[in-house]
């Protein structure tokens, strides 16, 4: 029997714009969507837990698992890997389930090379001011990193012009709202019927 591929949607945006928070909610309210793990090499915050927020590797592993091409993309944000495991996007996508990634911008823009059919969202804050509020207020970086992070995000949101759409942060459940609207217009598309 045919089935119908997947949507392959990557949910990107500067670093603290929110898209943890917004990917967890949509977690929660959509349970037909399913959600990549990705593999890093920084070390797990408090409350962490292996395998369902990330894949925790060493440098080494995480080395071993670029050279087997076990990564769709991978990127080095702020001295430390993440990647995406290959085999689980694509054998999601085969089994036509939609997935969603939520990656940094690099890497998005590596999916977006080999998956171009992919859906390409971008979270943007509602300003800088707010992005810094908002790191600060997470309380998870030191001063170097919080210049390091803010760094990448003015160079991040010069990005925005690769992707398909563009979501304001302004209320986490408003943000949530509108990516499912585009989810569910995407999944209506006539190419897809
Ligand atoms: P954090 O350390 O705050 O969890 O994540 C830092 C950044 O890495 C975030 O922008 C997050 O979206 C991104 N990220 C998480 N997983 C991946 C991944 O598999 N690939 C890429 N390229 N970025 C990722």
């Amino acid at each position: 029997m045919f089935v119908q591929k997947g949507l392959l949607i990557v949910l990107s945006g500067p670093s603290g714009v929110g898209k943890g928070t917004v990917c967890s909610v949509l977690r929660k309210e959509q349970s037909d969507i399913v959600y990549s793990v990705s593999a890093t090499t920084r070390s797990p915050r408090i409350g962490e837990v292996e395998g369902i927020n990330y894949f925790f590797k060493t440098r080494e592993a995480f080395q071993q698992m670029i050279q087997n091409n076990e990564l769709l993309e991978w990127a080095e944000y702020v001295g430390n890997y993440y990647g995406t495991p290959r085999r689980f996007v694509e054998e999601t996508i085969q089994q036509g389930k939609d997935i969603i990634l939520e990656i940094e911008v690099q890497g998005a823009l590596k999916v977006k090379q080999t998956y171009p059919e992919g859906i390409f969202i971008f979270l943007i804050p509602p300003s800088l001011a707010e992005l810094k509020n908002r790191i600060i207020h997470r309380g998870t970086e030191n001063d170097e990193n919080l210049i390091r992070r803010m760094n990448a995000a003015k160079e991040e949101l010069k990005m925005l012009k690769y992707y398909d759409y563009a979501v304001v942060n302004d209320e986490i459940s408003k943000a949530v709202k509108r990516i499912q609207a585009i989810i569910e217009a995407e999944r209506l598309r006539k190419e897809r019927i």
